[in-house]
């Protein structure tokens, strides 16, 4: 591994899913969390809402992963369509399910709405969401019990207190509809006040995007930790279709790369090659963590962590130990 491209020890590190389109996708995916499991990720999130997929897709995703792995699930939200006492149930339900790490988001309208409509429901920005899920786990709580340990058996309620975790979004390059990135700096600061724990980022291309975004966030208050999130471009096609989705600046180099060869390995090296140096990059700048978006496929971004030297060591078998 070049020196560059290490990695302190231990860094976190986390994955973005989606649900699956189809019962044969949704297999594919159990296979995928295992493998993404077994590397100990921080967390595991799954999209909402999202091209489509449904409540119930997501959370079937969550609970998968809650109930087959030991990695931590984190369930995306957005404001779409839900009055307040929607809004209320969905996160209840989600809690109930054992949840408790979420990614509050505003969401997008959906396909075919027009400017001005109003889609989103009761709560206008990420940050009424933060507050909301924060207050139906407080409420929640007051009624949590636990057993008593009083040895005379005289039992007495005691409330659990644990906090649920509540991410939020962060925009390295400005959201697409805001007037510039002090907005979002703005709209990150009062995510912050409202009880956001810490901030994922869009994905892009430029580690000095990202540090740049994040020294001015500071300077500005915010105090969350921000965790870059990186996507590898192994393909031009992918590339393209990012770049259309995400309004983010070519990475230039790699665009080159990825369509001087036509063979599918070489552009998936080449991705890989990208990402692992950004991913260096913007660690050694102080980057808290990685988030990497998986595309639902697990190769790329192991090879990535693992060429980033952040893969843990496999388990040690003992002697006679059968595998
Ligand atoms: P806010 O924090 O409320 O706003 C963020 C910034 O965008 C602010 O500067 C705000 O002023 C500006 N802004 C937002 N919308 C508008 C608008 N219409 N007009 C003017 N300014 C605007 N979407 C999903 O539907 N499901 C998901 O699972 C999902 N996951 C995501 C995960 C990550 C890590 C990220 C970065 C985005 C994700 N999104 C998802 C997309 C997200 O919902 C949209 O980008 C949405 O437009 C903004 O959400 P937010 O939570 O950042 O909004």
């Amino acid at each position: 591994m070049p020196e560059e491209s290490r990695c302190p020890p231990g860094t976190p590190f986390s994955f973005e899913l989606f649900p699956p389109r189809s019962e044969a996708a949704e297999q594919t995916l159990h296979e995928t969390i295992t493998r993404l499991a077994e590397v100990r990720p921080d967390f595991i999130s799954v999209t909402y809402g999202a091209s489509g997929s449904s409540r119930q897709s997501s959370l079937d995703v969550l609970r998968y992963i809650n109930e087959n792995t030991t990695a931590h699930p984190l369930a995306h939200l957005t404001c779409v369509g839900s009055s307040h006492f929607e809004a209320n149930r969905l996160v209840r339900e989600f809690l109930d399910a054992g949840i408790t790490s979420f990614l509050a988001l505003r969401g997008d309208p959906p396909k075919g709405a027009v400017e001005g409509d109003h889609f989103l429901g009761d709560l206008g920005s990420a940050a009424e969401l933060v507050q909301l899920i924060h207050r139906v786990q407080t409420e929640r709580a007051q009624y949590a019990t636990l057993p008593s340990r009083n040895a005379a058996g005289g039992g007495h309620i005691r409330s659990s207190r644990d906090k649920v975790r509540v991410a939020v979004a962060a925009f390295p390059n400005g959201h697409p509809r805001s007037k510039d990135v002090l907005q979002d700096i703005d709209t990150l600061l009062a995510k912050q006040v409202a009880g956001a724990t810490f901030a994922i980022t869009q994905l892009f291309f430029h580690a000095e995007d990202y540090l740049r975004f994040a020294s001015n966030a500071r300077a500005a208050g915010v105090t969350i930790p921000i965790l870059p999130g990186l996507m590898p471009a192994t393909s031009s096609a992918r590339l393209r279709r990012i770049l259309e989705l995400t309004d983010e600046r070519t990475p230039v180099d790699l665009a080159r790369k990825l369509e001087s060869d036509d063979s599918p390995e070489a552009q998936f090296e080449a991705g890989v090659e990208h990402a692992i140096s950004l991913a260096s990059e913007v660690l050694r700048g102080g980057a808290p963590g990685l988030h990497l978006y998986t595309f639902n496929q697990h190769r790329a971004v192991l090879s990535v962590l693992d060429g980033a030297g952040l893969l843990p060591a496999p388990p040690i078998r003992k002697e006679n130990e059968r595998v």
